[in-house]
């Protein structure tokens, strides 16, 4: 399918899936509220992260872990669909 090689919510950056996920400033607002809320601040991915150094870097109590994970899942989902909305509607 063609496709611009652009991140489709900022049209900045090329479109990988760290970009999209994490690093877009689209994906870091809404991190970056989710992380806030929580108390994890640090939490929040920066510009470059990429997906998978990111999670497993997340020192998260075991307490919230299942919490932490499901929510991560579905935020990065709520992107991903969010992004799939913007390209194809
Ligand atoms: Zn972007």
């Amino acid at each position: 399918m063609p496709h611009s090689p652009a991140c489709p919510l900022c049209d900045q950056e090329p479109e990988t899936i760290s970009h999209l996920l994490l690093g877009c400033v689209f994906a870091r607002q809404v991190w970056s509220a989710i992380t806030g809320n929580w108390g994890k601040p640090q939490w929040t991915p920066t510009h470059g992260a990429k997906l998978v150094q990111w999670w497993t870097s997340l020192n998260v109590e075991t307490r919230m872990r299942k919490e932490a994970w499901t929510v991560i899942t579905l935020v990065a989902w709520t992107i991903w669909k969010h992004r799939n909305d913007v390209v194809f509607n």
